[in-house]
């Protein structure tokens, strides 16, 4: 099935420098509290996150998030190592917090920047550790009827920053044509308020059709709706990672049902390099400029 994977086609000099010293790779989530940022994470890596330890239990898995926490861990695609990095925080709840939150949250993207110049600047030159954050997965309520002007305050205090990738949260909450309404007005605020999100970039155009449809799929499919889960239910004799409803079960890796498994495949593979490209040269370089402009003042 999954057969197109990222890594495995990069030209080889590229890949064989990949595999020596392995990617770093860095994931932000942001949005208001209560949204599913953290039962994502660990929906998305929960194998990875908990591989040698016993599996905690829900309410030990998602504590409220009161500060930004970093969880690191390596995942393996096609034999190449990933040192994922991922940075939870706390999100908001209201207008009073939200200036605090995006100030801590804009603060770390710029602290990262911050870091990766000194060291770029400095005698060693040649081992930097990549912290900069390469995504940034923004949640969105499916309880409103689009951004709400946090968000919109949000995304705008970041998206020359970072990437932005939107998801509707909690997905499971909607009707199919609930979340097509939603994801089209969420689409059409982004154009309206100017907000830069991440942009998928062209697919060539030597790549087979299986490869193309694929990828004009994910493109149609922004903002992912998502749902996240961490328990497992019994469904004709099968185990399903799922939520469990009167009305029937909302699988998670069911790509009918959301969009989970097309978030997780554009992340960790198809995508993870362009998103570092574009944080490296576009994000980075505005940084850069802005570092040396002021410090020319
Ligand atoms: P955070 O504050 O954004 O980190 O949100 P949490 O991950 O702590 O989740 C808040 C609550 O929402 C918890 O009770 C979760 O079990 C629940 N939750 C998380 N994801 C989903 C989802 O996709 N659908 C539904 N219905 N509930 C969810
Ligand atoms: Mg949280």
């Amino acid at each position: 099935e999954d057969e197109y994977i990222g890594f495995a086609t990069l030209p080889d000099q590229v890949h064989r420098k990949a595999v020596r010293r392995g990617f770093d790779f860095t994931l932000m989530v942001v949005g208001e509290s209560g949204l599913g940022k953290s039962t994502l994470i660990n929906s998305l890596f929960l194998t990875e996150l908990y591989k040698d330890r016993k599996i905690p239990s829900v309410e030990e898995l998602v504590h409220r998030t009161v500060a930004i926490e970093k969880k690191q861990l390596e995942i393996e695609e096609k034999g190449v190592r990933v040192k994922l990095t991922i940075v939870d925080t706390p999100g908001f709840n209201d207008a009073v917090n939200a200036e605090e939150s995006w100030k801590s949250v804009v603060d770390y993207v710029d602290q990262q920047f911050q870091q990766y110049y000194q060291d770029e600047t400095g005698l060693n030159r040649r081992n930097i550790v990549d912290n900069r954050v390469h995504c940034c997965l923004y949640f969105i309520s499916p309880y409103g009827h689009g951004l709400k002007p946090a968000d919109i305050t949000m995304m705008k205090k970041l998206h020359h920053k970072v990437n932005i990738v939107p998801l509707i949260a909690k997905a499971d909450m909607l009707t199919k044509v609930e979340v097509k309404r939603l994801k089209q007005r969420v689409i059409d605020e982004i154009d309206n308020n100017d907000i830069h999100i991440y942009e998928f970039p062209d697919c060539d155009s030597d790549e087979d059709d299986d490869f193309k449809q694929q990828d004009k799929e994910l493109k149609a499919a922004v903002p992912f709706a998502v749902v996240g889960c961490n328990t497992v239910v019994e469904a004709g004799g099968k185990k399903i990672r799922g939520r469990a409803y009167p009305w029937g079960i909302v699988e998670i890796d069911n790509p009918n049902h959301c969009d989970f498994v097309r978030l997780r495949q554009m992340l960790i593979s198809t995508h993870m390099q362009d998103l570092k490209d574009v944080t490296a040269d576009v994000h980075y370089e505005n940084f850069r400029a802005q570092h040396i402009f002021e410090s020319m003042a």
